[in-house]
């Protein structure tokens, strides 16, 4: 079995960051987080008891000044207690973004909108480094069942199976029309979670525009996407699904996440009117072009 999206919580101690941030008389919070240290600790405990649930979180009473104060943390201290924030950034930078599937995770996601909820926006259990996608979604994170909300990849381990498959409508045409089918069964506790997700991050990304350019990629060569085709001018369907599913289960392993976009496109793959469809073009149509 593959690595997953769910990620590990970073280690930074945010209760002790807390205190630290709040005692220290050359830092500008001080006093007015120290004042209101004991709200911001009430929350913080609330966000790990909840696992960040939005549904299930209260907004933390405090003033607007440490409100302000949070997120110019954030935005700009150097101090030496915050380096935390940017080792989270820069740990995956080159890695599957855990909250999309695409392909890196240079920014940082504050997975409660540090907009809406200033008091976490230095708790590290809320960075989540991500790609631009974080921008798309804006301050999004829940709807309005109580079963409706943004995953969160340190808390949902159902980000660890596999989720979505591109869905090719009518794979004969050389441009068909992709959309994104949720795989997990509809009868989970999850599966409402994960459908707000795939529609308020998944959907706002760039996802069906790279099924499009894959798509036109396997028409051309099939074996640019899956190199076991290499050289093959004629394939079962017994072969052809394995190739596929062979190629899928490298990729899996290389990006560690069942659903990176390029693993979510070849599960799109992987039913009778697409292999069909596939092997006409392998067997029926023109060579690989050198
Ligand atoms: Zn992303």
């Amino acid at each position: 079995m593959a690595k997953v999206n769910k990620l590990p919580l970073p280690v930074n101690d945010d209760l002790a960051t807390l205190s630290n941030v709040a005692r220290h008389r050359q830092m500008k919070g001080y006093p007015a987080i120290w004042a209101e240290q004991s709200t911001l600790v009430a929350a913080y405990l609330q966000y790990t008891a909840s696992q960040g649930n939005p549904h299930v979180l209260m907004p933390a009473p405090i003033s607007m000044t440490v409100g302000n104060l949070m997120r110019d943390y954030y935005k700009s201290s150097k101090a030496v207690v915050l380096a935390y924030i940017n080792q989270i950034r820069d740990a995956r930078a080159d890695k599957v973004c855990a909250m999309c599937g695409s392909f890196g995770s240079e920014t940082l996601d504050h997975l409660l909108p540090q907009a809406n909820y200033p008091e976490f926006a230095i708790l590290s259990a809320n960075l989540v480094p991500a790609c631009p996608c974080n921008v798309q979604r804006n301050n999004t994170v829940k709807g309005v069942s109580q079963s409706q909300r943004v995953l969160h990849p340190y808390f949902d381990s159902v980000l660890g199976q596999r989720l979505v498959a591109a869905d090719i409508e009518d794979p004969f045409s050389q441009a068909p029309k992709m959309k994104l089918k949720i795989l997990l069964n509809p009868m989970d506790p999850d599966f409402d979670a994960v459908r707000f997700h795939v529609d308020e991050v998944l959907m706002k990304t760039a996802i069906i525009e790279h099924f499009e350019t894959a798509w036109a990629n396997l028409w051309r060569r099939p074996s640019l996407l899956i190199p076991k085709l290499h050289g093959i001018a004629m394939i079962s369907q017994p072969k052809l699904v394995y190739a596929i599913a062979r190629e899928r289960g490298r990729l899996d392993r290389r990006h560690r996440s069942l659903n990176n976009w390029d693993s979510v496109f070849l599960s799109g793959l992987l039913n009778v009117p697409a292999l069909t469809s596939l092997m006409q073009r392998i067997n029926d149509g023109p060579p690989e072009l050198l």
